[in-house]
């Protein structure tokens, strides 16, 4: 008896079956020779400023890159303290220290697990103060805070009316870590419409590393903003500075978007709208599964505020590790994302915290699991998922399971 594997993500089959549109693409590259700047980069930066409902999108070489030039170009300086949330990739923080600043942290909200706009607002007027120039300051490291990143995690936006008021009125730069949120929705009950994600902060940064909703065939990146200086900025920081050839305002980086993947981009970009509905889709199906499986598995939660594109799906569960490997047994991938807060990773020693200082983000880095999640997923692999996890699930909540465990592993 072998049943057949379901893997995590399958990336193979959305390019196989639009290998002849992408093949095309590098022949193009190939017989203009552009393969850096040109209009393969601008036709893409324009689709996807309108994807995003934004004035400008300036494409660069990654996620990474885009969140740094962002909270570069909107002002962010030297020895600032950025504050996002412990519960991201690390490449959140990497983009602050990069810019030049220093990370502090704020917890997470229990149900959503984006930054709580109530810890945001406690941080603010507890570990900050303002000094004697009236600058807010960091009663932890003494310097100014001057940026919020909000990361729209696994798809699902953070609540930004509340983020935006407090920096509103604290004066801080917003910056949206957009890198797992292409074409997520946030309703705001301020503006009384339906915001995309990347739209809403002084600029936002996104990823189309491969395995994102919107992926190149390689590293890739995009800044968006309505603000054009911000814009012009990025696009000065990503080609070394330069206002034009060998005239260098400033020294910048080699932060480019290839051709080629600007191109792979715009015929992507064209299905992006059906592949995020059909995550939605899937994300009703496991809810709906689960659902009927009583309450062993906690499904994510989706307010009535949010259209989130399931950048991931993460459910919870006391034995994560057990779970883990009873489904690697039974052939179906399983990740965590992220199993250790940053405020607890050996890079970040530096910053000085310590376990218990955000609880939240530290409860849930031990109860998550994603399971498979891609537009391509398989009813009947669905169905098994579900039915895999719960048969877990079920079994842990009577005994140990370490024999259904074992027992897999001999078949
Ligand atoms: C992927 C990701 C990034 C970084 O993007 P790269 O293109 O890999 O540099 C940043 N933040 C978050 C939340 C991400 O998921």
């Amino acid at each position: 008896m072998s049943v057949s594997s379901i893997p995590f993500l399958d990336l193979v089959t959305p390019h196989v079956d639009l290998e002849q549109e992408l093949t095309a693409v590098f022949q193009q590259a190939l017989r203009t020779a552009s393969f850096i700047g040109g209009p393969m980069v601008e036709n893409f930066e324009k689709s996807f400023a309108a994807l995003c409902t934004t004035r400008y999108a300036v494409g660069v070489s990654s996620g990474t890159d885009a969140v740094r030039f962002a909270l570069m170009a909107a002002g962010v300086r030297q020895g600032d303290v950025v504050v996002t949330v412990p519960n991201t990739f690390i490449a959140t923080t990497e983009a602050i220290s990069q810019a030049g600043a220093l990370p502090e942290f704020v917890d997470i909200d229990e149900r959503t697990y984006n930054m709580d706009s109530e810890k945001l607002r406690e941080y603010l007027e507890r570990t900050c103060a303002r000094d004697a120039a009236g600058k807010l300051t960091s009663r932890r490291c003494g310097r100014p805070v001057t940026a919020v990143v909000p990361v729209h995690l696994y798809g699902q936006m953070a609540d930004m009316d509340q983020i935006l008021e407090l920096a509103d009125h604290y004066g801080l730069i917003v910056i949206e870590d957009a890198c797992q949120a292409h074409g997520a929705e946030y309703y705001s009950r301020k503006h009384n419409r339906w915001c995309m994600a990347g739209s809403m902060g002084r600029a936002a940064g996104f990823s189309f590393y491969p395995g994102k909703n919107l992926g190149a065939c390689g590293e890739a990146g995009a800044v968006t903003t309505n603000d054009e200086a911000i814009a012009a900025r990025v696009r000065m920081i990503r080609d070394h500075g330069q206002v034009k050839k060998y005239y260098h305002d400033v020294e910048g980086y080699n932060g480019r978007l290839d051709a080629v993947q600007a191109g792979i981009l715009q015929v992507k970009l064209t299905h992006l709208a059906q592949w995020n509905e059909q995550r939605r889709e899937r994300a009703a199906e496991y809810k709906r599964l689960f659902g009927a499986a009583g309450d062993a598995i906690r499904a994510p939660f989706e307010p009535s505020w949010s259209r989130a594109v399931y950048h991931l799906y993460v459910v919870r569960t006391h034995d994560r590790y057990g779970l883990m490997a009873f489904l690697t047994d039974n052939r179906i991938g399983a990740g965590i994302h992220y199993p250790i807060p940053l405020h607890l990773q050996k890079a970040y020693e530096s910053l000085n915290y310590t376990t218990g200082d955000f609880p939240v983000a530290e409860k849930i880095a031990e109860e998550i699991v994603s399971l498979p999640m891609f537009p391509q997923l398989a009813a009947e692999h669905q169905a098994r998922v579900v039915e895999e996890t719960v048969r877990f699930v079920s079994c842990v909540a009577v005994t140990d399971c370490t024999e259904l465990v074992t027992a897999q592993q001999t078949n």
